[in-house]
């Protein structure tokens, strides 16, 4: 496709929910083994709270679903993630304000926006072990496919499986922010449960501009 629709936005976070609700237990596991165990269960239930949301109040542009979701995303998910996926969306929003439909370009500003919002607010840098380890390579392989002329599916596809190797990568790396830091060197070898949901994020919207 060359243009994501407000539904196709809404699609993608149900999907993005549908899928992190099916890997509850995963995002547990890996939470357990370097955190306190409540990733799968804070995303999932922050994304019902987001889709309820977006049902009740149906958005009327893809700024206004990004948005929704961003506010119910800071309101209902404690910890970490909750405000670190709230900035995302919210930086998301503002960067197609006004937009009816989002092209490769708005993609890009907008993937952009929302990795950059993650990073002022966390304070993490590539390969210090959390989500940004999975934002920084699909933000950068999204921005590579637009140089390259791709549409918003290549766009997508690109980050989606940059997003993948990113959350992959992270298993050897020892953690420098968040909760895991406080094990230090026992942080090694475990899979980062942030930048493990973020790469489901990214294959919804991959999955959803695919079709
Ligand atoms: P909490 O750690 O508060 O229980 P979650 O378990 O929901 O919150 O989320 C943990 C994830 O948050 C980590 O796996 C990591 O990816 C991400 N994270 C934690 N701190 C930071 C930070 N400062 N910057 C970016 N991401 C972070
Ligand atoms: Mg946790
Ligand atoms: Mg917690």
């Amino acid at each position: 496709t060359d243009s994501l629709t407000t539904a196709d936005v809404v699609a993608a976070v149900t999907r993005f929910g549908a899928v992190v609700t099916e890997n509850r237990q995963y995002l547990i596991d890996l939470d357990s083994a370097i955190g306190d165990a409540d990733h799968g269960e804070n995303m999932a239930r922050g994304l019902a709270a987001a889709l309820e949301a977006l049902a009740a109040e149906p958005p009327a542009s893809p700024a206004d679903a990004l948005k929704a979701v961003a506010t119910t995303l800071i309101r209902k998910v404690g910890g970490a993630s909750g405000p670190l996926y709230g900035t995302a969306f919210l930086r998301a929003s503002t960067a197609v304000a006004g937009k009816d439909q989002l092209g490769a370009e708005d993609v890009v500003a907008l993937l952009v926006a929302a990795r950059d919002g993650i990073v002022s607010r966390g304070k993490a840098e590539p390969g210090d072990k959390t989500m940004v380890d999975a934002w920084t390579p699909a933000v950068e392989a999204a921005q590579a496919a637009l140089d390259g002329g791709g549409d918003v599916s290549a766009v997508l596809a690109a980050a989606s499986a940059a997003a993948q190797d990113g959350a992959a990568a992270t298993v050897p790396l020892v953690a420098r922010k968040g909760r895991a830091s406080y094990l230090g060197e026992r942080s090694a070898g475990h899979q980062d449960p942030g930048a493990t949901s973020t790469a489901m994020l990214f294959a919804a919207f991959a999955s959803v501009a695919g079709q």
